[in-house]
């Protein structure tokens, strides 16, 4: 029965883990995964959601039932004001909906499934390049046609906007399109307002769907709502869309899966039937989602102390992402290190796009112990004050050798 299964090619972020925690040198780094690291190079758990922990072990009125299918109601109803912010008109005026999901891939996943098995959209486009996952998602979710759209110009190591613009242009109507709410990963490059406003023309024009993913609300600026600026213009300018959202780097509940996806609508009227037919997706592919992470998330969005105190971990998180961008770029300037560094500090969140070459990573890991992926693309958050001299002089000898 099996003898014809072929094997599939591994994922390369797991595999870069793998490689990592077998290498036994003491200087290794790994700059590959993207989870936030602090200063020692530890994982952080959030104070807030350490707290709110304690609080929930301690709750003897909760218990391990089942959630409801789509989830917990405080959770994503305060996911969907977090993302839209409680004036937009489509919160005011109920078109807006969360469903919870197994964080933002299930999100995506979830998404993907209604608009393909529901209104029978057969084609999707991602940036090129883009997160490693997207396409296996659209792809798995029985999309027939995933196409890219230009995005990354490796010349001007920024945005390829006519490209981008023309490719969208020639989309087919009805083309579901995945944007990256901000701090694109892996460029951390995004486009500005104006050009958003740009695409936005563009999609209308052409009757394209717009699948938000907001992977790193917070974390990118330190800002909620700075962050989430763009899929509130859209739902402003009256678009119909999805988001999927994740909590993964912002409340740094990773494993916790927790997430939601985000529904803007038109008509009001017409959110139940939208919901039952989520409610079946959902229902087929893990019947209901895990309680734990939405409900310390829950909690902080909706206590004023709480929620203060996680914007304050959101930005320290994404303040010391900053000094690292800094830190790398001062050092590969000193040191004379051929090419041009400004990029690092340009782009924002938690990856930069080095623009080093396939085999240069390699090298690096080879070499150096330090682990990125072959695109180039390096966790900014595996950089800390031990280990920025180290990292710097290898990509310099990467780059000379
Ligand atoms: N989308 C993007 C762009 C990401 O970078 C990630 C995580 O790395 C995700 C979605 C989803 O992550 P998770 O499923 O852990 O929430």
């Amino acid at each position: 029965i099996f003898s014809n299964v072929q094997t599939a090619p591994p994922i390369e972020v797991f595999a870069l883990t793998r490689a990592y925690n077998a290498d036994q040198n003491p200087k290794k780094v790994n700059l590959g995964v993207g989870a936030y690291r602090t200063d020692e190079g530890k994982p952080w758990v959030l104070p807030v959601v350490r707290k709110l922990e304690a609080q929930l072990a301690a709750d003897e009125t909760l218990n391990h039932e089942y959630l409801p299918v789509l989830g917990l109601d405080a959770f994503s109803k305060a996911a969907v004001h977090m993302l839209l912010g409680t004036d937009c008109p489509a919160v005011i005026d109920n078109r807006a909906l969360g469903v919870q999901s197994l964080s933002g891939t299930g999100a995506l996943f979830v998404g993907a499934k209604f608009l393909q098995k529901i209104l029978g959209y057969d084609t999707y486009y991602y940036s090129a390049p883009t997160w490693g996952n997207h396409k296996l998602i659209f792809d798995t979710a029985g999309f027939k046609q995933g196409r890219a759209y230009r995005y990354w110009d490796p010349a001007t190591k920024n945005i390829d906007f006519e490209g981008m613009c023309e490719d969208l242009r020639n989309a087919p109507e009805n083309s579901v399109i995945i944007l990256h709410a901000c701090a694109h990963n892996p460029t951390g490059c995004d486009p500005t307002d104006a050009q958003w406003k740009q695409i936005a023309e563009i999609m209308r024009e052409r009757k394209l769907f717009p699948f938000f993913d907001s992977a790193y609300q917070g974390f990118a600026s330190g800002d909620l709502d700075k962050d989430a600026r763009t899929v509130r213009y859209f739902a402003k300018e009256g678009f119909e869309l999805f988001c999927s959202q994740s909590f993964s780097k912002n409340f740094g509940l990773y494993n916790e899966r927790t997430g939601n996806l985000t529904v803007v609508m038109k008509d009001a009227e017409l959110a139940a039937a939208v919901l039952s037919q989520l409610t079946l997706v959902v229902r087929a592919t893990y019947s209901n989602p895990p309680a734990h992470g939405a409900r310390v998330v829950a909690a902080t969005l909706t206590n004023k102390d709480l929620f203060a105190e996680w914007q304050d971990h959101i930005r320290v998180m994404s303040s010391r992402i900053i000094q690292m961008r800094e830190a790398l770029r001062d050092r590969l300037v000193k040191l004379g290190t051929p090419g041009t560094w400004d990029h690092i500090t340009r782009q924002i969140g938690m990856f930069s796009f080095t623009g080093l070459t396939p085999q240069q990573c390699e090298y690096l890991g080879n070499e150096h112990h330090i682990y990125l992926l072959r695109s180039g693309r390096a966790n900014m958050a595996g950089l800390n004050t031990n280990n920025i001299d180290y990292v710097a002089s290898a990509i310099h000898d990467a780059v000379t050798k």
